[in-house]
């Protein structure tokens, strides 16, 4: 019972602009301080799920629980969760540790206390130093965690967020994903992010929400999505996968679990159409039965000690435990 208690649960919860469906019908019940990412592409209704848990949003219909309490009609500031948007955007004539100790204000709270609280924050962020610039003495990176401790302060139950890192150059999105990882288990809390990426919702989440057209298309942990996609759609987004049309049914089989072997001793003949040195792995691809392409992801080592070459007939191979079947 204990660990239900702060769970953050979706009782079919739609979201209507007009004729627009953004979010149809969807029910899902968070794991209490998990990391977990909306993941999809544009305009499947990942923001418009996240604005509806921090109640910049109005539902359509049902209901969104906090703590078995619903939450769906309490303004933002009641609600136990916190945004740190997309655009940071930092008040630009307050110093850092006057914009982190921002809400404090708002809620009455008296200066010393609230300055000792944004300094608490600062320090969470490993900003302790730059308490008294402004933000545009700031880079991006710094900026990013400014407006997360600003976020933090409130002491939410839980923190969204929407596509943090899209505005970070690569070498520095790379670090921030890894630090908002050890914050989150650091604090303990829930972390919902929103992002598009699924190599970003692979390094984060403990698990992943795949959304397509305003619904749910599987939710499970990141290791289940990846390895065990159930859809045709979930396969092609989170990559790394052949989808192949079998006589048993429309299957989606990893394309490092394929080996290739002689024409006659794999599960399925085909012939070499490209190949395509990764670094460490060589991406062969071959063409099957019924204009189907597969394709097997060979680590260098291997492939170099038995290359094979376009218009080569080869045989691919795989343990039918690596061949998920497809619902749809
Ligand atoms: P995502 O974040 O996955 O890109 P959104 O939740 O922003 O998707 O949008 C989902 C759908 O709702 C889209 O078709 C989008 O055009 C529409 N939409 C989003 N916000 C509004 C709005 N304020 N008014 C009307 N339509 C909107
Ligand atoms: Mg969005």
């Amino acid at each position: 019972m204990n660990a239900a208690v702060e769970d953050l649960e979706f009782v079919s919860v739609t979201k209507r602009y007009g004729a627009t469906v953004a979010v149809d019908a969807i029910s899902y019940r968070f794991r209490p301080a998990s990391y977990t990412c909306l993941l999809g592409p544009s305009g499947c209704g990942k923001s418009s799920t996240l604005r509806m848990i921090a109640g910049h949003e109005s539902v359509s219909d049902g209901s969104i629980l906090l703590a078995g309490r619903d939450i769906s009609n309490l303004p933002p500031a009641k609600r136990g969760t916190a945004m740190m948007f997309q655009n940071y955007a930092l008040f630009p004539h307050l110093s850092v540790l006057d914009n982190v100790a921002f809400s404090l204000k708002m809620q009455g709270t008296d200066k010393v206390t609230r300055q000792n609280q944004a300094r608490e924050m600062l320090e969470l962020v490993d900003l302790t130093d730059l308490a008294d610039r402004m933000p545009d003495q700031l880079s991006g990176g710094q900026q990013q965690r400014v407006a997360l401790a600003r976020a933090l302060i409130t002491r939410p139950q839980v923190l969204l967020l929407d596509e943090p890192l899209s505005a970070l150059d690569p070498f520095l999105r790379v670090r921030m994903r890894s630090e908002l990882r050890k914050l989150q288990k650091e604090l303990g809390i829930s972390f919902i992010h929103v992002t598009h990426g699924q190599d970003e919702a692979l390094a984060l989440a403990d698990d992943i929400i795949v959304m397509n057209n305003a619904v749910i298309e599987q939710a499970a942990s990141a290791r289940e999505i990846f390895n065990a996609p159930k859809t045709r759609f979930v396969a092609k987004f989170m990559g790394g996968h052949n989808v192949v049309a079998l006589p048993s049914g429309h299957f989606a089989i990893r394309s490092d679990a394929v080996q290739v072997t002689a024409p006659d001793k794999g599960h399925i003949e085909g012939h070499v159409t490209s190949v395509e040195y990764q670094g460490t792995h060589v991406s062969l691809s071959a063409q099957i039965t019924g204009d189907q392409e597969m394709t097997a992801l060979i680590p260098d080592t291997t492939f170099l000690s038995a290359p094979h070459h376009p218009g080569e007939r080869i045989g691919l191979n795989w343990d039918t435990s690596n061949q998920h079947k497809l619902t749809a």
